[in-house]
């Protein structure tokens, strides 16, 4: 077998020109959805993540204010920062870029952004909603997966989703979104015994560890959907995922690639978040 790609770059530029045609709308009824980014500090991955979101937001027709602050900004001026950004009426998402400096409690200040404007969906409330199925945003990577497995109209009804990964911004909501979906869903991290043993038994895997290999095609059973949302170097420097895509590639039914895969859409569901924040009021 020769797994099909699911390719982001495609997916995201269909669900953006959505994103763009809504914009559009709000703006004939005098809405111009904006997006607050804030970066504090100068980490280089962080100020390309920032770039790309903010031109993101103006190749799509919504309106962006960077908010680029020193790394030693202290944390009241910070969350002084966020409640201005909270009263702002031009602003309808708000995303603090993570890590913050050491100095900074970054969990609370993601919980001082009003819940409505929480298009990152990290805050307790979108937890909470995301946990009960109430609407809410979801954070963007899990989110972008599910669109992925949607894409493919893949029906998760009674299959057994294995994620690998338990962090509260990928692996814990991706589990939730796949059992609202009515999948069996299995969660791995460190502590696993035997993660092949797991992931043999899976319809479904994503894989969001940070580790490349975590993933390969013996761990893998045939005809399986491989979701690698993943982001690391390989020995030449060159982006890879968690997933042995190659050797996996010959056994699954789908795979998405790194990069061009699950990246771009993480960013495309920012979008979409802010754009249904604007369309809420
Ligand atoms: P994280 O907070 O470091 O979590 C990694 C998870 O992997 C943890 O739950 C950890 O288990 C588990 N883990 C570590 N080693 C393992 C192993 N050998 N077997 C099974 N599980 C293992 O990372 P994250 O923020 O979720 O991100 C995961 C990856 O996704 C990273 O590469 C990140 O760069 C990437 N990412 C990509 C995007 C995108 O847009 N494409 C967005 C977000 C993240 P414990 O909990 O036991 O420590």
């Amino acid at each position: 077998m020769t797994a099909q790609l699911i390719n982001g770059n495609d997916l995201s530029a269909k669900l953006r020109a959505d994103v763009a045609q809504r914009a559009a709308a709000l703006k004939a009824r005098g809405i111009t959805p904006g997006l607050a980014v804030v970066l504090v500090g100068d980490n280089p991955a962080s100020q390309v993540y920032v770039r790309n979101k903010v031109k993101a937001c103006a190749d799509n027709g919504l309106h962006s204010v960077l908010e680029k602050h020193p790394a030693d900004m202290s944390e009241a001026d910070l969350l002084a920062l966020v409640d201005r950004l909270n009263k702002d009426a031009s602003i309808h998402g708000i995303l603090v870029q993570l890590p913050l400096p050491a100095h900074i409690d970054a969990q609370k200040v993601i919980e001082s952004i009003a819940p409505e404007k929480d298009v990152d969906g990290f805050h307790v409330a979108s937890a909470g909603a995301l946990m009960v199925g109430q609407p809410g945003f979801w954070p963007c990577t899990p989110y972008g997966c599910m669109k992925m497995l949607e894409s493919i109209g893949y029906d998760l009804k009674g299959k057994h989703a294995v994620v690998i990964g338990r962090s509260n911004i990928v692996g814990k909501p991706m589990a939730l979104m796949l059992l609202q979906k009515d999948a069996t869903v299995t969660v791995c991290h460190s502590r696993t015994k035997d993660l092949k043993a797991q992931t043999l038994q899976a319809d479904v895997i994503v894989a969001a560890v940070g580790k490349r290999d975590v993933l390969t095609f013996d761990m893998v059973k045939p005809g399986a959907v491989v979701i690698d949302v993943g982001m690391n170097r390989d020995d030449a420097g060159k982006l890879c995922g968690d997933v042995d895509f190659e050797g996996v590639s010959k056994v699954a039914s789908y795979i998405t690639p790194v990069p061009g895969g699950v990246g771009p859409m993480t960013i495309t569901m920012l979008l979409v978040n802010t754009i249904e924040a604007a369309e809420r009021l």
